[in-house]
C-alpha cells in the first residue's frame, strides 16, 4: 500500500528541483493540497510517480515564463476512489488538440524538449491500474490533470 500524499509531495519537489537544475532561469509556485484522510493504495509507486512526474514537468514547462506561474499538486479522497489532480495556471490546451495530446509522438514542444510520450504512457499506466486520466483544461483556468484510482 502506497502513501499518494507522500509521493505527490516528493515528485513535486523532484520535478521543481530537476527542471530548475537543467535552467537556472527557471522559476514558479508550487504547493499542495493534500487530503490527510486519504488512503492508502495499492499500486507500483514508480509508475504512478513517473505519471506523477509527466504531468508536473507539463506543467511546469506550461507556467514557465508566464506572470505568477503557479502549479498545485492535490489529492483527495472520493466515493470510489482517491483522485490526485496536477493544475497550473497556464495558457490551457487548445480545444483543437485536446483529443491528440493522449497519442504517442504528439508534442507542441521545440525539438529536443518533448518526446511526446508522457501523456500517452501516463494513460496507459493510469488504465493499467483500472484507473482513469481527465483532463480539464481552458484559457481562463489553466489546466488540470486528475488521475483517479480506484479503492480495491
Ligand atoms: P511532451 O511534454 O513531450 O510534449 P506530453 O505527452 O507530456 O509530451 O504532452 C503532449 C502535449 O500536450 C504537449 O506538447 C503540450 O502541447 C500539451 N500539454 C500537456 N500538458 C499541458 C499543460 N499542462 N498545459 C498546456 N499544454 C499541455
Ligand atoms: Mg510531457
Amino acid at each position: 500500500p502506497t502513501d499518494i500524499n507522500a509521493l505527490a509531495d516528493e515528485y513535486l519537489r523532484l520535478s521543481y528541483h530537476g527542471l530548475r537544475a537543467r535552467d537556472k532561469s527557471f522559476n514558479a509556485d508550487f504547493s499542495t493540497n493534500l487530503d490527510p484522510t486519504l488512503p492508502k493504495v495499492k499500486v507500483v509507486p514508480q509508475d504512478i510517480g513517473r505519471v506523477l512526474l509527466n504531468l508536473i514537468n507539463n506543467a511546469f514547462q506550461a507556467v514557465n515564463g508566464i506572470e505568477n506561474p503557479k502549479v498545485v499538486v492535490s489529492t483527495k479522497h472520493a466515493e470510489n476512489g482517491i483522485e490526485i489532480t496536477v493544475s497550473d495556471n497556464g495558457p490551457g490546451i487548445p480545444e483543437a488538440i485536446k483529443d491528440k495530446i493522449f497519442q504517442p509522438f504528439f508534442t507542441t514542444k521545440p525539438t529536443g524538449q518533448g518526446t511526446g510520450l508522457g501523456l500517452s504512457l501516463s494513460y496507459d499506466i493510469v488504465k493499467a491500474h483500472g484507473g482513469e486520466l481527465i483532463l480539464n483544461s481552458n484559457k481562463e483556468k489553466g489546466t488540470q490533470f486528475t488521475i483517479i484510482l480506484p479503492l480495491v
